[in-house]
């Protein structure tokens, strides 16, 4: 058994195909999507239809929220914000319906997935640092959690105190517990551009995180198409 986990997909066609294409290939059995699979990029019918497709659990992002529902938009700065309102009219009431139904959290086996934090996820805070961490740690009833919205794939560990370190391979030890960001796949903003998604095999309880090239010329090229700010396409090639 071996799990793909991803999220923070925003709506980039070529860096979830990429993503699915390298899971594929390592034999992966299971997905689990952690949210926001619209917002900033071009393709947000597509790749809904894609992760639906996969059947698998998914957690509501901050953008798939906004994007679903009809009120105003709170805490969103312009460039998110321009991208939601096109979005809006991408999605079918079908579409924006599956968004509004997905859950904040859930478990998957014998791990946790969630997009923002466990201790307010609906409030859809940072977890930037071991104090933030700390807060989360608090409300998680298993080993092992994943999370994204940063975009910045991050390992905290909390063994009496909370550690933090840059996520590469890790293999989980007992009487630890693990909070882990598996970075985004369509617009990671750690400096690097290339989409990032993790492995996890319960069997060796062991994590890996993916970094994959994908055509980001490509979707760049359709940001601009749509009308959607240039600044979101440039941001792509930063990794920020
Ligand atoms: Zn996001």
């Amino acid at each position: 058994m071996r799990f793909a986990i991803f999220g923070d997909i925003h709506a980039n066609l070529e860096a979830l195909t990429a993503v699915l294409a390298d899971a594929e290939k390592h034999e992966v059995t299971h997905y689990v999507c952690l949210g926001d699979v619209v917002g900033y990029n071009a393709n947000p019918k597509e790749c809904l239809e894609i992760v639906r497709n996969l059947d698998c659990p998914v957690v509501k992002g901050n953008h798939d929220e906004q994007a679903s529902i009809v009120d105003e938009l709170v805490g969103f700065n312009p460039l998110a914000e321009e991208a939601i309102n096109w979005t809006r009219n991408q999605l079918g009431e079908a579409d924006k319906q599956w968004l509004r139904d997905l859950k904040m959290v859930r478990q998957v086996r014998d791990f946790t997935i969630v997009h923002s934090t466990l201790d307010t996820p609906h409030k859809w805070g940072y977890v930037f640092n071991q104090l933030d961490a700390a807060a989360s740690f608090n409300y998680q009833h298993t080993q092992l959690c994943f999370y994204g919205h940063t975009h910045a794939p991050r390992a905290y560990i909390r063994d009496g105190s909370v550690k933090s370190q840059l996520l590469d391979k890790l293999t989980l030890e007992p009487g630890k517990k693990y909070f882990i960001n598996c970075g985004s796949v369509g617009q990671p903003r750690d400096g690097d551009w290339h989409a990032a998604y993790v492995l996890y095999s319960p069997d060796k309880q062991f994590i890996e995180l993916r970094r994959l090239e994908y055509d980001i010329w490509k979707a760049q090229d359709k940001i601009l198409a749509a009308g959607l700010p240039q600044r979101l396409a440039d941001r792509l090639a930063l990794g920020k």
